[in-house]
């Protein structure tokens, strides 16, 4: 303590301490004449080292400082000119982390002594920040998702290369512009105005907006932009995160084709037809007009397909429609329902009469012969006719009458038109006798399941079986799920029958498991009415625990149009299912909503194809489609099955195309519980 009052007096005035800390860093006096000891240090160069001023004074700096800033000093004592140099430790300390200090040591001559002073500047906190906006400096430039920042005018300051590669506008080319140099002129001034009022006013915007490469080609993108905020809350740039998603739109819009048109006659489908249908009924109630609604049946068309064969019943079907659509004006629509069934609608009739009209106009269409492929072969038509609202107020009335008057027309000799007379309805009656037995049905333990194997693609190995309900009835036959399952739908009944096919295909499994692969599985239908009913996801746990089944050995199958309704309690249900374990699966993909986003939002782990996609291979847009599904179900981290393989061809085109499991008639058709345990466990 003497010795430092003594120094003190000799270089004049003690300096004030506190001066030592206003600049925020650690400061220590050295006398460089003296091999840097220590002269005079601040509260916060006391604090930095963890010890008291008095224990520092005096001390030479190998004693107190780290090596580097030592060796520093020292090497600064010995010189006749200083430098000032900068040097950066880190300081263990007895916080969990160890802290970097920048070291500056400045040499000062003052008169015939020498001193220095020595600054420590803890940088830890900025260091640490520096390092986290370089990552993110990194993801930015490395995104696969275009980033764009605008000043508040919008004028261009930065985009990374994920934009230059998508537009094909260089870095130096974007600067400064501003972003409608990716402008199509296909978005409305309105849309650009709302986009703007939002994030000026202080939100994100969200959207898709259909933009314009360099090279010209128009691309979709997904965009979001925010605002940027300051410290005070002023917003200073905005940030626009922008996805190419013109592939999406384009296989949607190739789905959306294929759900709505019938691929052979490029005719509405049947989904399309009943939808106009439904449209012109709104508009008809609206405006009291009538609406005309013919079904059309070809008359000996199984004649010509069965004994010319497909390609000829194909033409035929083809021609015939061409003269459908010669019959109608454009606001009408010919649809395809299936097979050789047609339906029309005539929309705004004012007199119902007319619709008479177009159906002999139809009639008088088949009597002239059909040339297909050199044969000229004759095939007339039979139409029934019903009219809205006399015969019915709803499509689905209109249409069962409508098929009724058919009959009618054909038992009347075919080549006629028949209208419909309430009374007569042979489907109606039929419709009522199947709902009454099937009531009973499941007590007389008539409804029992078939298990149709699927396959791995490459490996052969079975993965697993489909369960498919089967009703036998002593006085129908059997009947195919495709008619009874929406008579249980409507009448409730799905409730049971569907709980029983789900329990015994899990039981079932349970016994076989000792024989199959360890992760084989069985995929359990399930209606749209099923998941909606609150607590179906216990009915699924009871099962699970009665049959002492594992969860990811159950696969539920679901229709597309359960996710595009997004009702909260099924989200629920889907959520509380997959949480179990037990796996999820969008069957018939392709058929109905077709939108792919919906993949995102749920938890599904399989899509499987619908077998309508299946046909035409060899057809270059099915093909792609299913190539598209393939690696798009793979990109979403979904197993991918394809449905009704009847062929090798198709069996090898799935193979190419990355197609993980098949089932079909190829490898075997739905088999009683005994056939299968006897395919599963063939050598
Ligand atoms: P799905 O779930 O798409 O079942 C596949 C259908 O395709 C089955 O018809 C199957 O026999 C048939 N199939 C399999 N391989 C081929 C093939 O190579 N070629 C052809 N042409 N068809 C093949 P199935 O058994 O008549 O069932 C029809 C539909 O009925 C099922 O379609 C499913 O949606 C529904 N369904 C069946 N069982 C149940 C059930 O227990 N509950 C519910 N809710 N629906 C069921
Ligand atoms: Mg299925
Ligand atoms: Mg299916």
């Amino acid at each position: 303590m003497s010795i430092s009052h003594e120094r003190t007096r000799v270089r004049g005035e003690a300096p004030d301490l506190r001066l030592f800390d206003v600049t925020g860093k650690g400061v220590f006096a050295l006398d460089l004449d003296e091999d840097g000891r220590v002269i005079a240090v601040g509260a916060m160069g006391a604090a930095l080292l963890g010890k008291d001023r008095d224990d520092l004074l005096d001390r030479l700096p190998a004693e107190v400082f780290p090596v580097p800033v030592a060796q520093a000093v020292h090497d600064c004592a010995a010189q006749a000119t200083f430098p000032s140099r900068v040097i950066q430790t880190l300081m263990p300390t007895r916080l969990v982390s160890d802290r970097t200090v920048e070291w500056t040591l400045h040499g000062l001559a003052a008169g015939a002594e020498r001193v220095a002073l020595l600054e420590a500047d803890d940088v830890t906190v900025r260091k640490r920040n520096d390092n986290r906006l370089r990552n993110m400096a990194r993801a930015v430039e490395q995104s696969p998702i275009s980033v764009v920042i605008t000043d508040v005018k919008g004028m261009i300051e930065y985009v990374n290369p994920r934009f230059t590669q998508v537009t094909g506008y260089g870095y130096d080319e974007a600067i400064g512009m501003t972003p409608s140099i990716v402008k199509s002129g296909f978005t409305s001034p309105q849309q650009y105005r709302e986009l703007w009022e939002t994030i000026v006013s202080g939100r994100e915007w969200r959207g898709e907006l259909l933009n314009r490469r360099k090279n010209g080609d128009l691309f979709w993108e997904h965009i979001s932009i925010s605002p940027i905020r300051d410290d005070t809350g002023a917003i200073v740039r905005f940030v626009a995160v922008k996805e190419d998603v013109t592939m999406r739109k384009e296989y949607e819009k190739r789905l959306l084709y294929q759900a709505h048109y019938d691929d052979l006659t490029k005719l509405p489908n049947r989904l399309l037809s009943i939808d106009r249908l439904t449209q012109a009924l709104a508009r008809a109630d609206r405006n009291r007009e009538h609406v005309g609604v013919a079904f059309i049946d070809l008359d000996n068309f199984k004649k010509v397909n069965d004994t010319l064969g497909h390609t000829y019943g194909d033409d035929l079907l083809r021609v015939a429609a061409r003269r459908l659509v010669g019959c109608i004006r454009a606001s009408d629509t010919v649809g395809r329902l299936g097979g050789d069934e047609f339906l029309i609608v005539l929309p705004d009739l004012h007199d119902p009469a007319h619709a008479l009209s177009v159906a002999d106009k139809i009639l008088e269409a088949f009597q002239e012969p059909f040339l297909i492929l050199g044969h000229s072969i004759t095939t007339t038509a039979s139409v029934g006719l019903t009219i809205f609202p006399g015969d019915g107020r709803e499509a689905n009335i209109l249409l069962r009458n409508a098929d009724a008057a058919m009959y009618r027309a054909k038992d009347a000799g075919r080549n006629c038109c028949r209208t419909f007379h309430a009374g007569l309805n042979a489907i109606a009656m039929h419709r009522l006798r199947l709902e009454s037995l099937l009531s009973g049905a499941l007590d007389r333990g008539e409804i029992f399941v078939v298990y149709q194997p699927q396959v791995d693609t490459r490996t052969g190995r079975l993965v697993g079986a489909e369960a498919l309900a089967r009703w036998r009835n002593p006085e129908l036959g059997m009947v195919s799920p495709l008619d009874f399952v929406p008579l249980a739908e409507d009448s409730g009944l799905i409730e049971l029958i569907g709980r029983h096919v789900l329990e015994t295909a899990c039981q079932q499994l349970a016994r076989w498991r000792d024989h199959l692969p360890p992760d084989a599985r069985v995929g359990v239908n399930v209606s749209s009415r099923q998941v909606a009913v609150p607590g179906f996801a216990d009915i699924v746990e009871q099962a699970l625990n009665k049959a002492g089944l594992p969860p990811h050995c159950l696969e539920i199958e679901l229709t597309e149009s359960l996710f595009a309704l997004r009702v909260a309690t099924v989200v629920e249900t889907l959520n509380a299912l997959r949480a179990m374990g037990v796996r999820l699966a969008v069957d018939d993909f392709g058929t109905g909503y077709s939108s792919l986003s919906y993949l995102r939002e749920f938890p599904v782990n399989t899509v499987k194809i619908d077998r309508s996609f299946m046909i035409p291979v060899g057809d270059e847009a099915a093909d792609s489609l299913v190539r598209a599904i393939v690696t798009m179900g793979h990109s979403l981290g979904l197993q991918v099955v394809g449905e009704g393989i009847e062929t090798a061809q198709q069996l090898e085109f799935l193979q190419q195309v990355g197609c993980d499991a098949v089932q079909g008639y190829f490898l075997s058709k739905p088999l009683p519980a005994e056939a299968f345990l006897r395919f599963a466990t063939r050598a």
